[in-house]
């Protein structure tokens, strides 16, 4: 099978289309088809080796994929060969033609979801879910910013804070990244690029502030986010990319909190309810995975230079 490696840490380059065996599933162990795995963010810092979490060389970068089932292993029952299926981690990696999950890696891909669309799953909507329902404790008629809607987790969540009953704020940088958040849910759009743009938002809530706000970017945002937050509301800090300087004073004056937040924390009773929560909401049509990009396999090393790039539109998907 054709299959991504990695051989060493180093930039986009260093992704290298081999070919290897096809694995066999022991016990416990599914093998799939994949037909197209998701590139997100993570994969490019554990590529370069500053990842939290650094896998040994050589490895097969993703985590999230969608397929079909090909064969299983003794004693699996969650599924059979034929089966459609997303993964949430794999044990051999997302980006090949086959990877072996264990069964309880492998959801069930809901008719109405495509593959490319499964591929954009587990870490997008996981997280946008997980920040939501357990970070933020987000119910309905709070007011969230999404600052960062355009792109994987941040299409999830509004999609998925609309449908709980909030009231979506959405930020992106482009004209297209903008209608796009508008178009899968946002009540109001926000270019993050403009200067003053915080000023639009903070007026938006009749200058109480928001409730909760989904950060992607906080070394460049927090400091404003501070200021944008309403009385107890939750920063979610999702994504950051270096180093801020905030006034505790502004959290102080309005008993607002800042929360780090990682989906690798969740409990299995959190991830079982994530999984639940999003089968459904992909069943009755309120979660519709917006994939920007369908590159093939070989594409992985252009892939890993894009989803850094602004502009985002969903996923990148790598199509196997
Ligand atoms: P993505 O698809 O590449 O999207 C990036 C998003 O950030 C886009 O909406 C982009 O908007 C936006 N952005 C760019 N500049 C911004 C700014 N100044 N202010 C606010 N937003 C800005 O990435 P993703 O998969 O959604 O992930 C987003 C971030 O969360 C990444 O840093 C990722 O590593 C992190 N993440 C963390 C976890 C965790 O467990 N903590 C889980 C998943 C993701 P434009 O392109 O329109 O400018």
């Amino acid at each position: 099978m054709k299959a991504i490696l990695v051989r060493e840490f180093g930039g986009p380059e260093v992704l290298k289309l081999e070919e290897v065996p096809i694995p066999k599933p022991a016990a416990g162990e599914v093998l799939v088809r994949i037909h197209a795995a998701g590139v997100n963010p993570y994969d490019t810092y554990m590529r370069a080796g500053t990842y939290a979490q650094k896998p040994p060389l050589p490895y097969t970068p993703g985590s999230d994929a969608a397929g079909v089932i090909e064969g299983i292993g003794e004693g699996v029952e969650k599924v059979k060969e034929g089966d459609r299926v997303y993964t949430a981690q794999t044990l051999s990696g997302a980006y090949a033609e086959y990877a072996l999950a264990r069964e309880e890696q492998v959801h069930p891909l809901p008719a109405k979801t495509n593959f490319a669309q499964g591929a954009g799953l587990w870490v997008p909507y996981g997280t946008a879910y997980h920040a939501l329902h357990h970070a933020a404790g987000a119910h309905a008629s709070e007011t969230v910013l999404v600052h960062g809607a355009s792109g994987g987790v941040g299409t999830a969540a509004v999609q998925i804070a609309r449908a709980m009953g909030l009231t979506v704020l959405g930020t992106a940088g482009t004209p297209k990244g903008l209608e796009i958040a508008k178009r899968e849910g946002a009540h109001q759009v926000f270019d993050h690029r403009k200067a003053g743009y915080q000023a639009e938002i903070l007026q938006a809530t009749g200058n109480h502030g928001v409730d909760i706000i989904l950060e992607m970017l906080a070394n460049v945002n927090l400091s404003h986010d501070t200021k944008l937050i309403g009385n107890r509301g939750r920063v979610i800090v999702i994504g950051n990319r270096g180093e801020v300087t905030i006034n505790p004073r502004e959290l102080m004056a309005r008993r607002a909190s800042i929360h780090g937040f990682t989906l690798w924390g969740i409990t299995p009773a959190e991830e079982a309810e994530i999984h639940a929560g999003l089968i459904a909401g992909l069943e009755n049509g309120t979660l519709r995975p917006v994939v920007g990009k369908e590159l093939p396999l070989a594409e992985a090393t252009r892939a890993h230079n894009e989803v850094l790039e602004p502009g985002a539109i969903g996923k990148i998907v790598l199509v196997c």
